[in-house]
């Protein structure tokens, strides 16, 4: 099985730091469109077994890549907060908020 390991662990920062990412809406669609835009910006890394994904974890654990790849999902939070793309949170229909 192809894994990207980038992916899994973006999606953990993401979620670890989800409260801080401002984003006006924490849905299904949300989520992954600041995932999307994220993992644009960087390389991927495959890998084929996902208990190599520790060896990956590691290499996470180095605090300054740590929060490369935050910073990263800041701006993307931001972007997806600007122009959101799901129903829930048009920002120019305020009637649902
Ligand atoms: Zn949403």
């Amino acid at each position: 099985m192809l894994l990207n390991a980038k992916e899994i662990l973006l999606k953990e920062i993401l979620y670890q730091y989800l409260n801080q990412l401002n984003m006006i809406c924490h849905c299904e669609k949300c989520i992954e469109d600041v995932l999307a835009i994220s993992l644009n910006q960087v390389k991927p890394q495959y890998i084929t077994d996902i208990d190599k994904i520790s060896y990956s974890k590691s290499e996470m654990v180095d605090k300054q890549k740590n929060t490369a790849m935050l910073v990263i999902l800041t701006e993307a939070a931001s972007k997806v907060t600007t122009f959101p793309r799901c129903e829930n949170c048009q920002p120019l229909n305020k009637e649902n908020s």
